[in-house]
This record gives structure tokens, C-alpha cells and sequence, in this order.
């Protein structure tokens, strides 16, 4: 059995000091509900385990003029039951309160959930129709990643070893943008998702489509906007017919980058039904 060293960071410096220090044999904990998984799986094999969980630096929700901040150790119960997350990012709120349990909610992290990057992570989609950005820090210094940008596979992200994520930002919503947020699950309790839906839009006062922002988790490697899907609307009335015609998109742009695989024959009218129906749950007909 590998001895493992558990470190627990004073500061955020400490953190990024023991990173440089012991490189590619160490792991960050935040929550610990992936990465403990990983290490009794034996997939994760790093000697010293830094705990960032409780460094006040990494735990905060922040409202600037135009912009909200979360701080990566964040729980996944605090961003959902936090009222600026409600106000300003409803969407976030809805994907962090779907989340495994409230056990898991109230240790998993925020960061972790990003850094995990795993298929069927529930505020990844969230994040992306947000436009959120990570702020990577190293003793090298501070770098802005696209969420879309730092997760690059399932379970690949195109951080650097020595790097923390320290925080998420993104813009706040406008007052008045819908949202909608939708998890298929294979039973109603701490399940993985079969597939997210989450989408913002906002309507003027004639219903033409101002704004609109469509993701889709499980559905392609990396996470990204079906702008294809969102091209549709722009400038335009919504109507049931561009409703099929987006779902229609999504599922093909899904098929563009996976072929045609196991799951397609199940997924493709899953998520041009599922896609329909957070649209129509959002924008005014
Ligand atoms: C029973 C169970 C049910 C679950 N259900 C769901 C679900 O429904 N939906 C869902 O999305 N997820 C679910 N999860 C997954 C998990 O809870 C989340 O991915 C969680 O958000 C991970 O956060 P954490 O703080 O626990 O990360 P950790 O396990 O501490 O870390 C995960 C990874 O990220 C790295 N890391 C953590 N923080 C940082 C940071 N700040 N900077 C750089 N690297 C960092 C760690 O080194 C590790 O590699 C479930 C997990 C379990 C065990």
C-alpha cells in the first residue's frame, strides 16, 4: 500500500509553494469525493495530499459591478443556496442543487467539479452557457482560462500540474434572462447525469431572441455552446418549428464530433427531445 503524506495548506502560498515543491507526486483535496474515489481506485497514485478545503481564499461568492466570483473550494451547497448565485446565476443554483446528495453537496467543491472535468458534471453546462472563466495560479503567476477552453476530454483538462484553480468567474445574468436546467437521471437519487441541458435567453419586448445560450453535458467530449442551435434564434420570434430545428442541430453537431456510436440510436432523440424542451420552457412563443 502506497504511505501517503496529507498536508494541510495554511494558505493559499502554501498551496502553490507544496505544488511547486513536490510537482507530479502530489494531488490537491478540495472535497475529496472525486479524488478518493481515484485513490482507492488506484488511479491516482501522488504521495502528498495538499488539502485546500478550508483556505478561506478559496472560499468566498463575490458580486463586482458586472461580474460574480466564486471561490474554487466553494461548496456545491453554498453556491446553490447563496443568494447572489440565485439572483445573478440561477442556472449555476439549479445545476450545483442537482449534484449527488446532501452529503456530497456539502463537500464537493465547485473547482473540484471543473478540475474533475468529468463527462456528466452537472455545472460544467451551467458554467459554459455562463461563459465562466478559471483563474489558474502557479508560483509562475495567474493565468484566465474559458471553462470550455481548461477541459479538453472527459477527465482531461489542460491545467498544469503546479497550478490552482483559485476562483470562477463570469458575467451576471441581465435581469429578466430565462434559464432553464435539465438532468436525466436513471433513478431519483445521487445518480449520474445521462445527459444536462442547461440554457439562457433573453427575449425583447416584441419576443424576438436577444440572447441565447445552449449546452449540453454527456453529449461531446469537451464541453462547448451548440452555436449552430443558437444561430437559429437570434433576431427571431421563436416558434415550435425552430424548437425541432435546434434540437435537430445539437444532436447533429453531437453526432459531428462522436460518429455514430452505441448510444447514439438512444441519445440523438434524447437530446433533440430534451433540447426542445428547455427551449420551450425558456423562450416566449
Ligand atoms: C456518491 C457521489 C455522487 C456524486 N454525484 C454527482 C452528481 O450528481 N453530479 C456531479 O456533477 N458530480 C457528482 N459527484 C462527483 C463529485 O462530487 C464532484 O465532481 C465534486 O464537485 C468534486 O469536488 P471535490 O471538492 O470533492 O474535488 P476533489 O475530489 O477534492 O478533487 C477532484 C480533483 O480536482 C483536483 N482539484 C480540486 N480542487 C482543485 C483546485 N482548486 N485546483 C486544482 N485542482 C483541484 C483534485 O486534485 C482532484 O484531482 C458525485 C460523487 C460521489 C462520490
Amino acid at each position: 500500500m502506497t504511505k501517503r503524506r496529507f498536508i494541510k495548506a495554511g494558505s493559499l502560498e502554501e498551496a502553490v509553494t507544496l505544488l511547486g515543491t513536490h510537482k507530479d507526486d502530489c494531488a490537491l483535496v478540495a472535497g475529496g469525493t472525486d479524488l478518493m474515489v481515484e485513490i482507492h481506485k488506484g488511479s491516482v497514485t501522488a504521495r502528498n495530499l495538499i488539502d485546500i478545503s478550508r483556505l478561506e481564499e478559496l472560499i468566498f461568492i463575490r458580486e463586482e459591478k458586472e461580474t460574480i466570483s466564486i471561490g474554487s473550494a466553494t461548496t456545491h451547497m453554498e453556491c446553490m443556496e447563496h443568494d447572489i448565485i440565485k439572483q445573478y446565476a440561477p442556472v449555476l443554483s439549479e445545476a450545483c442543487s442537482r449534484v449527488g446528495s446532501p452529503q456530497i453537496r456539502n463537500r464537493g467543491t465547485l473547482g473540484g467539479n471543473i478540475i474533475s472535468a468529468a463527462a456528466c458534471a452537472d455545472t460544467v453546462p451551467a458554467l459554459i452557457v455562463l461563459n465562466a472563466k478559471c483563474l489558474l495560479k502557479s508560483a509562475k503567476g495567474t493565468r484566465e482560462l474559458k471553462v470550455s477552453e481548461l477541459i479538453t476530454g472527459p477527465n482531461e483538462t489542460v491545467r498544469n500540474s503546479d497550478e490552482i484553480c483559485t476562483a470562477i468567474v463570469f458575467e451576471k445574468i441581465p435581469e429578466g434572462a430565462g434559464y432553464e436546467f435539465i438532468k436525466l437521471i436513471r433513478r431519483n437519487s445521487v445518480a449520474k447525469s445521462r445527459l444536462t441541458v442547461a440554457v439562457i435567453a433573453q427575449q425583447d419586448s416584441d419576443k424576438r431572441v436577444t440572447d441565447i445560450r445552449i449546452s449540453l453535458g454527456s453529449t461531446t467530449p469537451r464541453p462547448h455552446r451548440f452555436t449552430s442551435a443558437e444561430e437559429l434564434f437570434h433576431g427571431n420570434l421563436p416558434t415550435e418549428d425552430l424548437f425541432r430545428e435546434a434540437g435537430e442541430k445539437v444532436s447533429a453537431d453531437m453526432i459531428a464530433v462522436t460518429g455514430n456510436r452505441w448510444s447514439t440510436e438512444y441519445k440523438k432523440p434524447v437530446v433533440e427531445a430534451l433540447t426542445a424542451r428547455a427551449l420551450r420552457a425558456v423562450l416566449e412563443v
